[in-house]
């Protein structure tokens, strides 16, 4: 037995190697091991361990020392029963009684076991237990000593689920930072970037290790147009110059952002700051990065479609009001004829606006994914196609309309209505479209896969760049002819439905200045 100086001299030599080991941040088992060695030097035991609850609760041996591998499944299931004993707050005798069990399944020359609970601010954590091979009163000096190294391991235990914790927390944000389809990035307080997620390297081409370390305004590059400026407002005080909490003080900037390849992306992105502890001053700007081409392109789109509809509805109710006065003049006194070929105006002026609307509700349905439904049956395009010539005949002297269809031309199965409207479309399009005039050939030909029709003009021709987009809802191309001509944009693009839903194929192939051939292809077995 130690005397009572010697024991502290020894207690605190522990004490300091087990705190080194803390700070030097050793695994947190070297850290039980070291405890329990020095618990089982300083009360002359042979055999120790250290349990561990986990997450579910139950004790698992996690340092042990002179105990062979072999008795720790039983000594964990005994354990298990000690703990349980435990918790109903037994009386002395009885917990020594288990820990008597215990020792002699150890070892049968094992005398007593000294128990102490492993706490962190009211928090079970674990148990130490000691066993040695004599029984003696056990002081206050020695659980007092024991009680010290019990309460050092708990530190370190609770060091650890506070680090496991931290960096399962860290591993979840990096996670979220990761897998974000918006782009995230943090800057600190000198604005430079410390974080940059791989949404942002997809949007702007810049590589993490490209962008991490470099100043915000390097990377982050605005086009003309932009909407507010990150250096703008921090130079005017910002988080702070406002009535708002510096603390929830976004600041959004929108506009086209310069990818590193020289292109241009419209982007949204809102700024937050973090604040210090103290709320005095910026430490930190999360910042969460939009696309925004979608919303900008739907935006487009809203727009043209009002200044379209707005437009192409006011010309025809224009004249139908105009007619209409006419005929209620008091003074008028017209004659049969007049006012027939007025009513014949007013009448053909509803059906362009009938037309208009159906087309616009189509075009709404089709956007809706609700697509084009068909009414099918045998159709023989020949016949529609001299059907559609006749009509535009009457329309136009500067457009001979010439057929040109192979012989034995097959039947199809189609949607009649829908296929003349898709043929009504090209055929008015070739003429609106060769303001100088010009012949116009209808055409088909097939093979054992394809019906097919081709509408040839000679008019003004398609650039290339546009010949992708005027497909599209509501495009029309740039030029003179677009304000001189009315249309909606809407036929290519309800025509284009029409055909795939038939699964067939419409495109066009035309040279600017040198006239179109628009194609369209119908499968003859669908
Ligand atoms: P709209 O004729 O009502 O403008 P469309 O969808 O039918 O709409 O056509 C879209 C655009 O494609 C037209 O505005 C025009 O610029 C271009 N286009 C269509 N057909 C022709 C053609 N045959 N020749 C030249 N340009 C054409």
């Amino acid at each position: 037995m130690l005397s009572l100086p010697d024991l502290r001299v020894r207690q605190r030599d522990f004490l300091l190697q087990i705190s080194r080991a803390i700070t030097a941040q050793l695994d947190v088992d070297e850290v039980l091991r070291r405890v329990l060695q020095a618990s089982a030097i300083m009360t002359n035991a042979q055999v120790g361990l250290v349990a561990l609850s986990d997450e579910s609760g139950v004790f698992v041996p996690r340092a042990t020392v002179g105990l062979e591998a072999e008795h720790l499944p039983k000594i964990a299931q005994h354990l298990a029963g000690v703990v349980e004993l435990l918790k109903t707050e037994p009386a002395r005798e009885v917990l020594e009684r288990e820990m008597q069990v215990m020792a002699q399944m150890i070892n049968p020359d094992l005398r007593q076991a000294l128990t102490l609970p492993l706490a962190f601010a009211g928090r079970a954590l674990g148990l130490l237990i000691v066993f040695r091979a004599y029984a003696s009163t056990i002081t206050g000096d020695e659980i007092q000593v024991l009680q010290s190294f019990a309460d050092q391991a708990a530190i370190a235990v609770n060091n650890a689920q506070l680090y496991a914790v931290v960096a399962q927390e860290r591993r979840q944000l990096q996670a979220i930072l990761d897998h974000s389809a918006d782009g995230v990035f943090i800057l600190d307080r000198d604005l430079v970037i410390r974080q940059f997620n791989e949404a942002l390297v997809r949007m702007t081409g810049w590589s993490v290790a490209e962008a991490v370390g470099a100043p915000h305004d390097s990377i982050i590059q605005w086009d003309s147009g932009t909407v507010g400026s990150l250096r703008e407002a921090i130079e005017a005080g910002y988080p702070f110059n406002s009535p708002v909490e510096p603390a929830h003080n976004t600041l959004y900037v929108e506009g086209d952002l310069r990818q590193k390849n020289g292109q241009t992306l419209s982007v949204g992105i809102t700024y937050a700051p973090m604040l210090s502890a103290d709320n005095n001053a910026l430490a930190q700007i999360v910042a969460n990065v939009r696309d925004i081409t979608n919303f900008r392109q739907a935006q487009e789109t809203q727009n043209t479609f009002i200044s379209v509809v707005s437009h192409e509805l006011k010309t025809p109710v224009a004249i139908i009001k105009g007619y209409a006065a006419t005929l209620q003049r008091d003074d008028g006194d017209w004659d049969g004829e007049i006012v027939r070929e007025t009513l014949k105006v007013i009448e053909d002026e509803a059906d362009r606006l009938t037309g208009l609307i159906q087309d616009l509700l189509t075009a709404s349905k089709i956007q809706a994914q609700r697509g084009v439904s068909l009414d099918l049956g045998d159709v023989w395009l020949p016949e529609l196609a001299e059907r559609v010539a006749a009509r535009f005949r009457s329309q136009t002297t500067k457009h001979p309309l010439v057929l040109k269809f192979q012989n034995n031309y097959p039947h199809v199965m189609g949607d009649e209505a829908k296929l003349r409207q898709v043929l009504e479309n090209l055929v008015s399009n070739a003429i609106k479209y060769s303001p100088n005039g010009g012949s116009i050939e209808i055409g088909g030909r097939y093979d054992a896969q394809w019906a097919s029709v081709y509408i040839r003009d000679q008019g003004v021709g398609i650039a290339q760049a546009d010949q992708e987009r005027i497909f599209d809802r509501f495009y029309r191309v740039e030029g003179v002819l677009r304000k001189a001509t009315p249309g909606t944009g809407l036929g290519l693009y309800l025509a284009k439905a029409i055909i795939d839903a038939h699964h067939g194929i419409l495109d066009v192939e035309s040279k600017l200045g040198e006239g179109s051939t628009f194609h369209l292809r119908l499968p003859r077995h669908p």
